[in-house]
Formats: structure tokens, C-alpha cells, sequence
């Protein structure tokens, strides 16, 4: 049935905005309430976050919240996924107004986990990495991929969704989870959301608030050069290298305004899009990801051909 059609109680409370959102903490209340909602037979969406919210996390909740009955977010900063101390220890926490943009968008429940409820002492970390969770990402961060499955295994547990949501601003991530959750039979579909960008291109990330202002408008190149090597594909180009060292020139075109410094290219690459792999000849079914320092921040970005 579509919604709209006959709206559910919910749906009804909703539309009143006087719908109450619960904060949970203990991996035991988790637990508890995902039992309570599967048995009254309602489907929970999960969006996993690590907090410091923006547009671009809020487009997952939206959906979240109209494709199921129950809303789930989770906010928690996985110390386990950092493979540089400082990067975690500057990792921005915005608990409070995060729970108001939260409640503003209807989420159901909030799951705020210490760290030592989601990893206990004894948590045994050990858990299935898909293959292609050792490039681009993988290879410039040394066991984040590792981190990031293990938290996920262990939210999807908790939570039990029915769809959970990610965003193509981290597409690999996104494949990464795809393929664990499928390995361990999880009866969850992984559902890719669109790349939220600030008016000027910039892929919206909690990690732009560590720009200067010339860092930022020098990092409006990652989103040119995107759109320019899907540009010069549809004019006909289709070799990969001559996209890439396209966009090369153009990124390291780029001073840094007022400054003297370049931006520092770990990657671009163009790949297929379900084996990640580097292509020969780029068709519809690639996409093009990028990784630049712009000083200490780094930025990732990817567009579909
Ligand atoms: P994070 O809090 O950085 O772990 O991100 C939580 C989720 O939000 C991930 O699935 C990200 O891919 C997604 N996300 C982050 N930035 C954006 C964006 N600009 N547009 C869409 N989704 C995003």
C-alpha cells in the first residue's frame, strides 16, 4: 500500500509533529526495542551516523522515515575506524543539536552508545573485510575498513533493520557494507542515498568545518573536476587516463587561495562500479573517486558517469 493512501497511526502523529523521539543509550535498550517493534510486525529503517549532522546526513534520515514505519539513527564515533589518533580526537561532537535536527526530521529513536557498551571488554573485533576494502580508501587508511565493518555488524545486530542507508559521498564504504552484510545473511537491504552538496559543489562533510576559507574555495575543484571528466565523457572520451591526468592538472592548478600551498592528490581513479576495480574504457556503469588534502583536511568525493 502506498503511504498516503491510508496513513497508519504513525503516519497520523506525524503529520500533528507530536510524535515523541527516544534517546537510547544501553545496547540492552537497543535490543529491546527492535525485538518489540519486529514483533509488532512494523519495519525499522536504520541510518548510522557518527554525529556532527548536516544536510547530507539528514537526506538519509528523510528517507529513512518515509520508506519505514520506524526510524532508527545511531550516533556514535568508532574509535576503532580512526586510523590517525588526532583526526579522532578532533572529531567535531555536536550531541545536542544533533538530537534537535533529529527530532525535526521524526526520527523514532536515537541510539547514543558509550564505547565501552559497544565494545565491552572481551568484544571479540574479528570480522569478515570484503576484499575491496583494501583499495583507495583502504590503502591511504589502514584498518578503517576493518573498523567500519565491525561497528556495522554489530549496529545491524542491534538495530535490525529492514533498510539501512548510506550515502554515496562514501561509495566504497557503501560497497564495503554491501558485501559484509550480505556474507553474514543479514535480512537488510543497503540502500545508497545521493552526494548533498553546499551550493557551490563541495560534498557536504563533518570534516569541512576544519577548512580555512581559502582551503574551501580551493576545494571547490573537487566537485569541477568531477564534472568535468563526466563532461568529457559525453563528448565521446572514453580512455580513463586522459580523464584522469584531465583532472590531475586541474586539481593541482589549484593554489590555495592566499596561501602557497597545493592541494595533495592521494588518488583519482576510474572503476567499475560494483567491483571497484580500475577500468580500461569507461562505459555507464563507472564512476570516478577522488581523495585530496586541501593543508590538513582531507576530502573525498565520486561522481557516476
Ligand atoms: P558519517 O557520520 O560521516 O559516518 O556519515 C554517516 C552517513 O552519512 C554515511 O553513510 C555517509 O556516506 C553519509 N553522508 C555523509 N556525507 C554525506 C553527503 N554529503 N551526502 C549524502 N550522504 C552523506
Amino acid at each position: 500500500m502506498k503511504r498516503g493512501s491510508f496513513p497508519s497511526e504513525k503516519i497520523r502523529l506525524k503529520n500533528f509533529k507530536c510524535i515523541l523521539m527516544e534517546i537510547l543509550r544501553k545496547v540492552s535498550e537497543m535490543r529491546k526495542i527492535s525485538k518489540k517493534i519486529l514483533s509488532e510486525k512494523k519495519s525499522i529503517g536504520f541510518v548510522p551516523t557518527m554525529g556532527a549532522l548536516h544536510a547530507g546526513h539528514l537526506s538519509l534520515v528523510k528517507k529513512c522515515v518515509e520508506e519505514n514505519d520506524v526510524c532508527v539513527v545511531s550516533i556514535f564515533v568508532n574509535p576503532v575506524q580512526f586510523n590517525d589518533k588526532s583526526d579522532l580526537k578532533n572529531y567535531p561532537r555536536t550531541l545536542k543539536k544533533d538530537l534537535a535536527l533529529l527530532k525535526k526530521e521524526n526520527a523514532d529513536f536515537v541510539f547514543v552508545p558509550s564505547v565501552e557498551e559497544i565494545y565491552p571488554a572481551g568484544f571479540d573485533l574479528d570480522v569478515f573485510v570484503p576484499k575491496i576494502a583494501k583499495l583507495f580508501e583502504g590503502k591511504f587508511r589502514k584498518g578503517h575498513f576493518r573498523g567500519v565493518c565491525a561497528v556495522v555488524k554489530r549496529l545491524l545486530e542491534l538495530a535490525a533493520p529492514k533498510r539501512a542507508y548510506f550515502g554515496q559521498k562514501d561509495f566504497q564504504q557503501y560497497l564495503v557494507i554491501k558485501k559484509m552484510a550480505e556474507k553474514y545473511g543479514f535480512p537488510v537491504k543497503i540502500v545508497l542515498c545521493p552526494i548533498v552538496r553546499e551550493k557551490g559543489g563541495l560534498a557536504m562533510s563533518s570534516r569541512n568545518a576544519r577548512l580555512n576559507e581559502a582551503e574551501r574555495k580551493s576545494a571547490l575543484v573537487l566537485s569541477k573536476s568531477l564534472k568535468l571528466a563526466k563532461k568529457l565523457f559525453s563528448q565521446g572520451e572514453k580512455n580513463p587516463e586522459k580523464i584522469i591526468s584531465t583532472m590531475g592538472k586541474l586539481i593541482l592548478c589549484e593554489k590555495i587561495f592566499l596561501g602557497k600551498s597545493f592541494p595533495r592528490i592521494d588518488y583519482i581513479e576510474i572503476v567499475d562500479r560494483e567491483k571497484l576495480s580500475p577500468v580500461k574504457k569507461i562505459s555507464k556503469n563507472c564512476a570516478v573517486l577522488v581523495a585530496v588534502w586541501f593543508g590538513k583536511t582531507r576530502l573525498i568525493d565520486n561522481s557516476f558517469f
